[in-house]
């Protein structure tokens, strides 16, 4: 169960829209997540890419971590590696995930917490369980999305944004039935923590059975549903959506949604770049020169260095 809950009744409502007139958006696809390997070998479930670009743009990726109950010396995380050119928004439903970086900075994203890393023009980092968690076993649920950076952005010094359970935005539908978690984004005039270079919004709602979640969705911006667990349908036409699938929305104004069971989703979207895409592993710029330049500045130590004894000695190097 996620560690963010509340008594929905308490909360600000989402509004009620008129079922006849409203411009809900219908299922033009529905994807299942593929399983991968990262990392230390830790498995995720990937839904895109595996959708057009455009279906998805702004978002490059989704990895859903778990959930998982690892045993004592079984968490694994990803050891350094870089990054350029977009942002990375790790949000840890259950668990504790650390973070070190080679600008020094460093953190832990917990229980409902979120860390949105800017890479822009380039940084290391490491994604690792907390040390407690590999000792001990534990529950550890997560979602990692890569979010593009417009072309103008994608040189801007690195940042962090780090937001924590209490920041979220906490919203329930019209019937009381869903708590409705805002990241980022506008919802009905609610907005989340979350700042943005593009626009976008970014949900995680838990609907109980037989639940009936709507929301308003800006027009221009794409819109995505992800099954975290458990079962329900999406859009006027009642399409069926479990466990690890994701659903691409069409065109209209609003999203509906129903629960069967207790059902966990993620809900996304934003409004396209529309710029070309070149990417490679941890890199995504605009042109394949691009992407080269990206390969040999990382090969050369110009994203950073990930061990930094001394300060003097690091301004050495760097001279
Ligand atoms: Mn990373």
């Amino acid at each position: 169960m996620p560690a963010v809950t509340a008594d929905t009744l308490t909360l600000p409502r989402l509004p009620r829209l008129p079922e006849a007139t409203t411009a809900w958006r219908e299922v033009r696809r529905v994807v299942r997540a593929r399983r991968f390997l990262e990392g230390e070998g830790f498995q995720v479930r990937r839904p895109f890419p595996g959708v057009e670009l455009a279906d998805a743009d702004p978002f490059l990726l989704l990895d859903h971590m778990g959930a998982v109950e690892y045993g004592p010396g079984e968490a694994k995380g990803a050891p350094w590696h870089p990054h350029r050119g977009f942002e990375t928004v790790t949000y840890m439903i259950d668990g504790v995930f650390e973070h070190r970086d080679s600008t020094g900075g460093g953190g832990v994203i917990t229980n409902g917490g979120t860390q949105w890393m800017t890479a822009g023009s380039g940084v290391l980092h490491s994604e690792l369980p907390s040390q407690e968690l590999v000792a001990k076993g534990g529950l550890f649920h997560g979602v990692q999305l890569w979010v593009n950076l417009p072309k103008a952005a994608k040189w801007t010094p690195p940042r962090y944004q780090d937001i924590t359970a209490a920041d979220t935005v906490l919203l329930s539908s019209d019937d009381g039935g869903a708590l409705v978690r805002v990241i980022a984004g506008d919802v009905a005039g609610h907005r989340g923590p979350g700042a943005t270079h593009t626009p976008i919004t970014y949900l995680h709602a838990t609907l109980s059975p037989h639940a009936h979640l709507t929301t308003p969705w800006p027009e221009d911006f794409t819109a995505m549903v992800y099954v975290l667990s458990g079962r329900g349908t999406v859009g006027p036409d009642r399409r069926p959506l479990d466990e690890g699938h994701l659903a691409v929305l069409d065109r209209g104004s609003a999203l509906t949604m129903r629960a069967d069971t207790t059902w966990d989703v993620l809900v996304l979207g934003g409004l396209p770049l529309r710029e070309p895409v070149a990417r490679y592993g941890p890199f995504v710029m605009n042109t394949r020169a691009e992407i080269l330049q990206a390969v040999e500045d990382f090969q050369a130590g110009r994203l950073g260095v990930t061990h930094v004894p001394h300060v003097t000695s690091a301004d050495e190097e760097l001279s």
